[in-house]
């Protein structure tokens, strides 16, 4: 009821406690039923802010709740199409080349090209033929006249697992995969067979001398 005259006023302290005075006096002058009244709606609206707040924040629990929901079933939808699979797919290949796995560092055999002088005829070209009473020479058969021949001696190399095929074969009764040629070492494009491939030095050093 001041509002029209608070330009007047500007800020006055004085106004403030002659308002509130006024307030209290006027409150004084109510009857008891309509001091209920107003006491009953206040602790009403209270309430109701109350309420209104919980609603909100229930509101907000319900959300997050759906949302770890969806996220759950993301997850499980994850696990049943890949890490499940993958569980079973890391037991048929642990199965198929037992203790290796992809990364592992891994000793097989190569091949080293050398060359040296011809065994026969000691680097010569050429061999002594004797035939009857008669000596003569002729072209080394065995290097043709080169002198020098190429081996290849097979050596013990370094190589890595890079990837393992399995190709899994489901019958009507019973699972089972192609286990030859499964396993590729160094990216190449060719597999080593399982029986080449050793953990350590010492091993594939033991393999090659029986051979
Ligand atoms: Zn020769």
């Amino acid at each position: 009821m001041f509002e029209e005259y608070e330009d007047y006023f500007g800020y006055m302290p004085e106004a403030d406690a002659i308002i509130e005075e006024a307030k209290k006096k006027l409150y004084d002058l109510l009857s008891e039923e309509v001091k209920q009244n107003i006491d009953r709606v206040i602790a009403e609206s209270k309430r109701y802010d109350e309420l209104r707040n919980k609603c909100r924040s229930e509101e907000a629990r319900l959300a997050r709740i759906e949302n770890n929901i969806l996220e759950a079933e993301k997850r499980f939808e994850q696990s049943e199409l890949y890490d499940m699979p993958n569980k079973y797919a890391k037991r048929f290949v642990k199965n198929a080349i037992g203790d290796f796995t992809i990364g592992d560092e891994v000793y097989t055999f190569g091949f080293e090209r050398k060359e040296e002088l011809c065994p026969m005829c000691k680097g010569n070209g050429t061999v002594e033929v004797i035939c009857g009473e008669e000596k003569s020479e002729i072209k080394c058969p065995n290097c043709d006249n080169r002198k020098r021949i190429t081996i290849d001696r097979r050596i013990i190399k370094k190589a890595k697992v890079s990837d393992v095929y399995l190709m899994l074969c489901f019958h009507k009764d019973r699972t089972s995969y192609w286990n030859t040629d499964n396993i590729y070492l160094d990216n190449n494009n060719f597999s080593t067979n399982i029986e080449y491939i050793f953990a350590t030095y010492e091993e594939a050093e033991k393999a090659l001398k029986g051979e």
